[in-house]
């Protein structure tokens, strides 16, 4: 039997767990901060599946009590769904066990918003020289978006030319503001200066300022906002030919006119101000406001509608244009796992790419964005875990 340890107990750490329980030759165990969150999750893994997980309680931060608990557990692989700023320190406790390492998401220093590859990249001579895998970015987008340029690049197209990841969450939670993963992650992540990559160089945008209507499967007409997204940065590198690259997330007015009151007032800063005496971080108190994107899934409504508009010369040398998506809804998710449709089509990649690590498909020494690796038997199993994709011709 192979063993999983999952960092992380919140929404997507939920959906991980409940994915990994449902493989009968995989043992589990979860854990978090807050070890009560995990043994809610294991309760609610118990109910859906009959599976007993095993908890535990970890400061991902502390690097020796992640190491003891590491080697106390003897996982095959780390699944970190944890926060960014714990990439390095849980990849740190993974070189000194020498265990497998996956996550969804790049690393971010705490005190800047600013998300690049170049800090876990540098993990890869050492990855590589320990002769341990590290699984980067596999969650949907990046993850499953990575994947399908993979694919387009390797079954589809000669030559790719331009990229356009569209992302649409057209569900209702019925919150009048909230957002559908960690707060502060989030907010940090739309507020910062748009960038898109053409013709071998980086664009700047002030945040929010192009959009464009686009046509979404089964959701219909959504405005769509242009955003700078961490797979913009390695897609580059491992598709040749690119010319161009952008990455859209639709926001309702409502949401946005909240973002911009929010920020207007201070309340999405992450400098720290006086608050009676103490500091404190307007985001992370903000943060502490607003609903845990765990407990959203209840009452949500709707789909969400996530894929790679790609365009170039295809294998027959004639011009193409597709949308490679998936459309995945907010109340089967919540049916399958007590999760919304972000965490799940997050947490379904996750677990998957950890299931074929331990399959020996995706084990190879070094550090690794997912379209570095084969994508083939990804893409023949993520229909049944959970997110079917299909190709829309244009
Ligand atoms: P949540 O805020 O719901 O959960 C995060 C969890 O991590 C919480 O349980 C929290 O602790 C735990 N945690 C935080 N710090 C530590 C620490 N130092 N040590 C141990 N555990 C810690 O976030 P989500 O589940 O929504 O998101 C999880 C990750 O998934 C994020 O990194 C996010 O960026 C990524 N993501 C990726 C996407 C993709 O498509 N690639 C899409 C959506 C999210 P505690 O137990 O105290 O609550």
């Amino acid at each position: 039997m192979s063993k999983v340890l999952i960092i992380g107990a919140g929404g997507v750490g939920n959906v991980v767990a409940h994915q990994c329980a449902r493989r009968p030759e995989i043992a589990v165990t979860l854990a978090s901060r807050t070890v009560a969150k995990c043994d809610a999750i294991a309760a609610k893994i118990r109910a859906h599946t009959g599976r007993e997980i095993a908890t535990a309680r970890v400061n991902a931060d502390d690097v020796p009590a992640l190491t003891a608990l590491i080697k106390k557990e003897q996982p095959d692989i780390v699944i970190n769904v944890a926060l960014p700023y714990q990439d390095l320190p849980i990849m740190d406790a993974c070189l000194a066990t020498r265990t497998a390492y996956l996550d969804t998401a790049n690393y971010e220093p705490p005190t800047e918003a600013k998300f690049e590859y170049k800090w876990q990249w540098a993990y890869r001579e050492r990855f590589a020289q320990a002769g341990v895998t590290a699984i980067l970015g596999c969650g949907f987008d990046p993850g499953q978006s990575n994947l399908y340029c993979a694919y387009a690049r390797d079954e589809i197209f000669s030559t790719i030319e331009t990229i356009d990841i569209v992302d649409c969450n057209a569900g209702n939670h019925g919150h009048a503001f909230a957002t559908n993963f960690n707060p502060e992650i989030n907010i940090r992540e739309i507020t910062q200066p748009g960038r898109y990559w053409e013709r071998g160089e980086w664009k700047t945008i002030p945040p929010l300022s192009q959009s464009e209507v686009f046509d979404f499967p089964e959701v219909g007409e959504r405005k769509m906002y242009l955003l700078y997204h961490e797979e913009e940065e390695s897609l580059v590198q491992n598709i040749p030919g690119l010319q161009r690259i952008r990455f859209w997330m639709t926001f309702g007015d409502e949401y946005l006119t909240h973002l911009r009151v929010l920020q207007n007032v201070g309340l999405t800063s992450i400098t720290p101000v006086k608050f009676e005496g103490r500091d404190i971080v307007p985001l992370k108190f903000l943060q502490a406001l607003l609903p845990d994107p765990g407990s959203l899934s209840d009452n949500y409504t709707g789909k969400t509608s996530i894929g790679c508009l790609i365009e170039g010369v295809k294998k027959d040398g004639a011009r193409g244009k597709c949308l490679i998506y998936n459309v995945c809804d907010h109340a089967r998710c919540h049916r399958e796992t007590g999760a919304q449709a972000v965490s799940y089509t997050t947490g379904v990649p996750a677990a998957l790419g950890a299931e074929l690590y331990l399959r020996g498909v995706w084990k190879r020494a070094g550090v690794w964005n997912v379209e570095q690796l084969p994508n083939a038997e990804f893409m023949a199993a993520v229909g049944d875990r959970g997110l079917p994709w299909q190709v829309k011709w244009y």
